[in-house]
């Protein structure tokens, strides 16, 4: 399958008055269209700092990152980003605030604006589309979040820990909700969280970050017995536990 993203030997340290603190080193790895990469590793070891990384808000000091074959400069590459808190402003309505990124880029064609349609409709957000931020769910929220990002048709997502903000029962929802989304829309993504067990539901593949300065400790490939299962039931697969043993050890045969 074509390769999206290409990283190869990268490394970067933050310089400051106090002196070189090395955040990443040597990072190589590729990923396929359509395919949902997780990220996990213990904080501080750089995993905010990669996602800059593949974004082109920082520039790696040695190695290449390339987006369909292409370096991230000055932005001309398309790619979406989905924090922890959704940014949706309360002065505009979900639907302004859900094509408030074509708005910006001058992009308010009529084939966007019907894809937008689509997907309200798809994603239960039509009947809300008048309503201001504040009358929806949290869920809710993500999802127009997610609609908004998707509007620009990103050709790769990156999710920085995106759920952590949520309490344990809406988080396991808002999860299943926007990877079946993100999926479904054939998405490729990369998610960086905390979570192993959010990493191993969503995940094609769990890439596992040694402490700082982090390095690729090992790349878990996951796939479940049940077939086209969501995050939700794949929690249930046999294998869960077995993937979840595994990169905990990974995680912590260092302690
Ligand atoms: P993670 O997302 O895995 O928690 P980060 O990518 O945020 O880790 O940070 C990696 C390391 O780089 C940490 O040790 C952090 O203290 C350091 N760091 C992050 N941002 C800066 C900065 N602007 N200046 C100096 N050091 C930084």
């Amino acid at each position: 399958m074509k390769s999206i993203l290409e990283l190869d030997n990268v490394s970067y340290s933050y310089h400051s008055l106090d002196g070189e603190t090395s955040a990443l080193q040597n990072i190589s790895f590729t990923v396929a269209s359509g395919e949902f990469i997780a990220i996990v590793g213990p904080s501080g070891c750089g995993k905010s700092t990669l996602l800059s990384l593949i974004s082109g808000l920082i520039k790696p000091e040695t190695g290449s990152i390339l987006i369909n074959g292409t370096e991230n400069n000055a932005g001309n590459t398309n790619i979406g980003y989905m924090l922890q808190k959704d940014h949706l402003f309360e002065w505009r309505t979900v639907y302004s605030n859900v094509t408030l990124g074509l708005e910006i880029q001058h992009k308010l064609t009529p084939e966007r604006l019907t894809k937008v349609d689509q997907m309200l409709e798809t994603y239960g957000l039509a009947g809300f589309t008048k309503q201001r931020p504040s009358e929806l769910s949290g869920g809710m929220r993500q999802r127009a979040a997610l609609i908004r990002t998707l509007a620009m048709e990103p050709d790769l997502l990156l999710l920085d820990e995106p759920f952590s903000a949520l309490d344990y029962q809406t988080r396991l929802e808002v999860c299943d909700d926007i990877a079946t989304i993100i999926k479904r829309e054939r998405k490729t993504a990369i998610l960086v969280t905390h979570d192993l067990s959010e990493a191993i539901s969503v995940g094609n593949r769990v890439i596992i970050l040694s402490k700082r300065p982090g390095t690729i400790q090992r790349i878990v490939p996951i796939s479940f017995s049940i077939p086209d299962c969501t995050p939700m039931q794949s929690r249930n697969a046999k294998e869960f536990q077995e993937y979840f043993n595994t990169i905990w050890k990974e995680l912590n045969h260092h302690e």
